[in-house]
């Protein structure tokens, strides 16, 4: 007898497709669902959303997480999104960080409707500060900042309000106006909205809207001796651009209330006269009341992903510039072999909650490894190369053997890999003595050669150190596949190059570039720079088949057995090929303290 309805059974997921039949039906987090609603109940015709970096750095995987939300979500929903740089604070900015900026986010996939600044409405958000004091909201406070810090109070004590709170509408005005001048210095004054000394969220307890700072800006120049501050030109930047869901990460869930403050009272929707220096532009503008949703950030063990500690390793020549392989910026592990199909299935494997949480770095790892499984071609390269010379073969033995490029999908082709009499094999796949287990090559022993036959090995030559220099093997000519004797059993596979045919080439062997899980943890005294892996580069010569040098830099490959690696996308050439390894077969730090 079965039960109408088993509790047990796995839940199916709800029929749901939207009005296209866009993807988004198969994404279920509490942000697509309210997307969903929203649409569903008419609240929004359309939905658009915002990326809004600070120029101030080269992104990093935690913003992958944000690009892909935010301009993942209006692309499946039908949307727009546009890319905001947020350069409110032009001390910290550089040209430099936009291009990258845009370079990233294009290489990740995505285009933005609108290339916007915040500095685009300079001019309107002043219009609207002006609004704010003709309503009594926002006035000029002469207090220092270590004044402001005193009244602010405390988690548990009320702030006192400021003896400049109650200043006339007129006073303040013209106060303001001549910090627009640019009359009085730096920290003189600051332009504060008037809401709350006494609330529980001390982002409401007054805040700074404006503050002077003589600073030139990359966009406007001279022209602002005074700036907005983030909350204030964050929220109604948004507004201004018809933002519906403004998505953010969770450290500025406490700022909501001044968000929602800021929109409603300066009312963009209901004031067009404040948008005028825009029309009289040309640039569009599509009022909104924004709403703003928090998303918990992105991080992982193993890395490090605070701007001002990647600054310091890149200024202190601890790594090689912003996009060393090690580095966690956008440019880093795409030199490293990263793809921007690898990063999108990470964000979607990590899912959306409210939780902040560290993150194993092998669910990045895991990503990388299985979007190239089914994307890389596969080529030989041997990294720690011995000679391996077959010596039943005449000298002048030369063929070409026909190799897939992908052991489970047959749309990548074949390739000719010249075979020879003298091969490169990896100096490990040797043993003299061989350890228990052990089933590559050994004196007296079999192996398979990939592709190319079963080798005994039937002698070793060694240097004056006695180290192994040369191998003397024969080569079964009757075990190559398809042949009478090929399925001859031996117990293990190697790879090799032909040496008369092969490439030099320069490898580049990273690893995590930390070596302690947790790097920012300080309570032993210790900072991140005491943690750095001493290992997490090795550069080493090798050898690669013809069909690697040729690469173009950025094609990923698998070299059999070695794991994944890409040619560099500055150093490899056809002539002098580099190839980084972006992640070996196989977790190997799995099960290491
Ligand atoms: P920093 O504090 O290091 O300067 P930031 O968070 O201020 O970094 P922004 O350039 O302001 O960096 O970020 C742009 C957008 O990317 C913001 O919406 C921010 O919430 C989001 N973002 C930044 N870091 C992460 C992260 N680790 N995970 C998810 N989203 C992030
Ligand atoms: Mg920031």
């Amino acid at each position: 007898m079965s039960a109408p309805s088993d509790p047990t059974a796995a839940p199916t997921a709800p029929p749901d497709a939207s009005a296209d039949g866009a993807p988004a039906a198969g994404k279920q987090d509490f942000i697509r669902q309210i997307v969903r609603d929203d649409l569903a109940s008419g609240k929004h015709a359309a939905i658009r959303t915002r990326f809004p970096p600070e120029p101030n750095g080269y992104l990093h995987i935690g913003h992958a997480k944000a690009i892909c939300l935010d301009f993942g979500i209006a692309r499946e929903f039908g949307g727009t999104c546009n890319l905001r740089l947020d350069d409110t604070n032009p001390a910290k900015e550089d040209p430099e960080y936009v291009q990258a900026i845009q370079d990233d986010v294009r290489w990740l996939g995505f285009d933005w409707h609108d290339l916007r600044h915040a500095s685009d409405y300079f001019e309107v958000l002043y219009l609207a500060a002006e609004k704010l004091i003709r309503q009594g909201d926002a006035f000029v406070c002469d207090l220092s900042a270590d004044e402001v810090r005193a009244y602010r109070g405390t988690l548990t004590e009320p702030g006192r309000n400021s003896p400049y709170r109650e200043r006339g509408v007129d006073e303040n005005l013209d106060l303001f106006r001549r910090m627009r001048a640019g009359e009085f210095p730096d920290g003189a004054r600051t332009l504060r909205a008037k809401i709350d000394m006494a609330s529980g969220n001390i982002n409401l307890r007054d805040p700074a809207l404006y503050r002077i700072k003589h600073v030139e800006h990359q966009n406007t120049g001279n022209d602002w001796p005074i700036y907005p501050m983030y909350d204030y030109a964050h929220s109604l930047s948004d507004a201004v651009e018809g933002i519906t869901h403004s998505l953010c990460t969770l450290e500025f869930e406490d700022h909501r209330p001044l968000y929602d403050w800021c929109v409603a009272r300066v009312d963009l929707a209901g004031s067009p006269e404040l948008v005028k220096p825009l029309t009289d532009r040309g640039l569009p503008f599509e009022a909104s009341r924004p709403r703003q949703i928090e998303f918990s950030r992105l991080n992982f063990n193993y890395l490090v992903m605070s701007k001002r500690k990647l600054m310091a390793l890149v200024q202190d020549g601890l790594v090689d510039g912003w996009d060393d392989p090690r580095m966690p910026t956008l440019q880093g592990i795409r030199r490293r072999g990263y793809t921007p199909s690898a990063l999108r299935l990470m964000v979607d494997r990590v899912g959306i909650s409210k939780q902040n949480s560290l993150l194993d770095i092998s669910i990045l790892e895991g990503a990388l490894r299985d979007d190239l499984d089914g994307a890389a071609p596969r080529r030989m390269a041997v990294i720690d190369p011995v000679k391996l010379v077959l010596t039943n073969l005449p000298e002048s033995h030369e063929e070409q053997l026909v190799f897939a490029n992908h052991p489970k999908d047959e749309s990548f082709g074949e390739r000719r890999v010249p075979f020879s009499r003298t091969l490169w094999i990896e100096r490990e796949d040797f043993e003299e003595v061989p350890p228990k287990g052990f089933k590559r090559l050994t004196v007296g022993g079999d192996v398979r050669l990939r592709g190319a036959g079963i080798v005994r090995c039937d002698a070793v030559v060694k240097d004056a150190d006695g180290r192994v220099v040369e191998l003397h093997g024969t080569l079964d000519p009757d075990s190559r596949a398809g042949m009478e004797g090929a399925n001859r059993k031996v117990k293990g596979t190697i790879h090799w190059v032909s040496a008369a045919h092969a490439v030099e080439a320069e490898v580049r062997l990273y690893d995590r570039l930390f070596s302690v899980a947790d790097p920012d943890d300080d309570s032993d005294g210790k900072t991140y720079r005491d943690h750095l892996n001493p290992d997490s580069r090795r550069t080493v010569n090798g050898y690669v088949e013809p069909a690697a040098a040729t690469a173009a830099p950025e094609q990923s490959f698998q070299f059999e057995r070695l794991g994944y690696f890409v040619a560099d996308r500055r150093d490899h050439t056809a002539a002098r090929p580099v190839f980084n390894r972006s992640v070996t077969l196989r977790d190997t730090w799995a099960g290491k303290a």
